[in-house]
């Protein structure tokens, strides 16, 4: 990626230097009004594609004031200082990312227990092709845990490895990959939902490691096949750029000659008619009017050239059209990416790293309008013992029908998130005050509604609530405490029904 980032800012410099030169208003430059078209369509191109990227220039979206070819000078290069921003900064990323990695790979080595594919999925987290930081930091602390508890052997320890695949349960539901990594971390999951020995714990961190640098690697290659491409049209689009300019000026010059000479020939057959009268004058005529027909095929063929010239012209319009859409492309690939970081991969709602956002937003609306806001933990009544008795995918299938029922009996305002396993927190907002518990039970009641049926077995499933209005001085963390702290004296109270604290 750095260096074909590198390469995309080199060519972008030529391109610049090109443009710079063509700056100085000069009667010679034909092109001063065609070529800042293509030129403005690859900046805002690229402005596109690149937003969202923090830079020193701010003015970089905006139209420069000043116009013609110089406005194109100016943002190219802004776009320039933004790009080699960009491209320092992943350059210290992948520095600090390695140092860190090195002390991490240390403290492993040390641990007896750590096999030998530990070391080389490490030392491959060095290379280029290392992404989603958080998480596989996330997963290498998960390994280190898993790995302590195999060596440690103290009495709690059934509590510390449930937590543990809880935790790699929640960051798988995290990993944003699609088609085989993510049909083969979904096994991986079941793995870990039916997991008996906890030995196999770090070697499932390992494998989960494994297939999340392979998904950075894919999304790396795909990154990398379309910076290479961007660099490929660039090159070429400089290269007609520079044809067309010297043909352009060469153009201009043979022209400024020409109409030099018609306009001297012309001059001539004037002056003869004052000077001269009847049969040298009608000889005279001829011979002019035959040296411009001479001129004028010429000049035919200059038009010809010039054809030929916009032809070019054209065809680095539909380069550039072509780079649009391929742009295009890859900005839709990207949303698509960035909204699956934000869905379940199992029920398809919200996920925890949505629900941290959109909290974080309800929240700062509170404080500012302090338009009644409730938070409610939803958790399903023993949930375990689904599983036990009809298999872990009748549990996923129930999840996704509980979590669909949730959605359905929710209004389109409200919010609901996996929170966790079988837990999930629904934001109401602008409710009534004296009535929350209204649509929490009409809830309630619709997901003991549910018609389940395991195994030819008849099922209900219920759930426990517990909820809370924001109140004053609270923040996010107080008010979620106060909603789990309900949600704990529901099930101690006997499952199936609400409290609101
Ligand atoms: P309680 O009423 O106290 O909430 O009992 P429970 O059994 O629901 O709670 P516990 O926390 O003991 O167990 C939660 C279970 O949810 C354990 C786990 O197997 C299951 N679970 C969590 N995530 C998934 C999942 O994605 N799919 C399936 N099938 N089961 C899951
Ligand atoms: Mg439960
Ligand atoms: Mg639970």
């Amino acid at each position: 990626m750095l260096k074909e980032l590198a390469s995309v800012i080199d060519r972008l410099e030529d391109l610049l230097a090109d443009l710079q030169q063509q700056e100085t208003p000069s009667p010679g430059r034909v092109f001063s009004s065609t070529t800042p078209e293509p030129i403005s369509r690859l900046v805002n191109h690229w402005q596109k594609l690149f937003v969202g990227q923090s830079g020193p220039a701010p003015s970089a979206l905006q139209p420069a004031a000043a116009s013609g070819t110089s406005r194109w000078v100016e943002e190219l290069e802004h776009l320039l200082i933004r790009l080699r921003h960009g491209h320092k900064r992943l350059h210290q990323v992948q520095q600090s990312t390695s140092n860190r990695l090195r002390q991490t790979t240390l403290l492993l080595q040390q641990s007896d227990f750590s096999p030998p594919e530990a070391d080389a999925l490490l030392s491959e987290l060095e290379g280029p092709d290392a992404g989603h930081q958080e998480q596989l930091w996330k997963l290498i602390d998960c390994y280190q845990a898993a790995l302590a508890l195999c060596t440690e052997r103290h009495t709690n320890i059934s509590t510390s490895y449930h937590e543990l695949r809880v935790r790699l349960q929640l960051l798988i539901d995290e990993l944003p990959f699609s088609g085989d990594i993510a049909s083969e971390l979904n096994k991986i999951k079941r793995q870990l939902l039916q997991l008996v020995d906890d030995n196999l714990l770090p070697g499932l961190c390992l494998q989960l490691i494994e297939l999340t640098i392979e998904g950075c690697r894919q999304e790396r290659h795909n990154s990398t096949l379309f910076l290479a491409q961007l660099n490929n049209n660039l090159g070429e689009m400089h290269h007609h750029f520079a044809i067309s300019l010297s043909e352009g000026e060469a153009l201009f010059d043979a022209r400024t000659h020409h109409g030099h000479h018609i306009a001297g020939e012309l001059r001539a057959i004037g002056e003869h008619l004052v000077s001269q009268d009847n049969a040298p004058l009608k000889e005279e005529i001829e011979l002019r009017m035959r040296s411009i027909s001479h001129v004028l095929v010429q000049h035919e063929r200059l038009q010809e050239r010039e054809r030929s010239l916009l032809n070019r012209m054209n065809a680095m319009e539909q380069q550039i059209q072509s780079l649009k859409r391929e742009s295009n492309n890859f900005k839709q690939q990207l949303s698509a990416q960035n909204d699956k970081l934000f869905i379940d991969n199992l029920t398809q709602i919200y996920n925890r790293a949505a629900m941290e956002e959109r909290l974080a937003v309800e929240y700062r609306r509170w404080l500012r309008y302090q338009t009644p806001l409730c938070v409610a933990l939803l958790d399903i009544d023993y949930f375990k013992d689904i599983n036990d008795r009809y298999g872990h995918l009748a549990g996923d299938k129930a999840l996704r029908l509980i979590a669909r029922t949730i959605q359905k009996s929710l209004r389109d305002s409200d919010f609901v998130a996996r929170y966790g396993g079988e837990e999930f927190l629904i934001l109401l907002n602008n409710v009534n005050p004296e009535h929350i518990r209204i649509p929490l039970e009409k809830l309630r009641e619709q997901l003991k509604k549910i018609p389940f049926r395991f195994k030819n077995e008849r099922v209900t499933i219920t759930a426990s609530i517990g909820a809370t209005l924001f109140l004053q001085g609270d923040n996010t963390t107080s008010a979620l405490e106060r909603a789990d702290q309900a949600l704990y004296r529901a099930k101690h109270e006997g499952r199936d029904q609400i409290i609101i604290a």
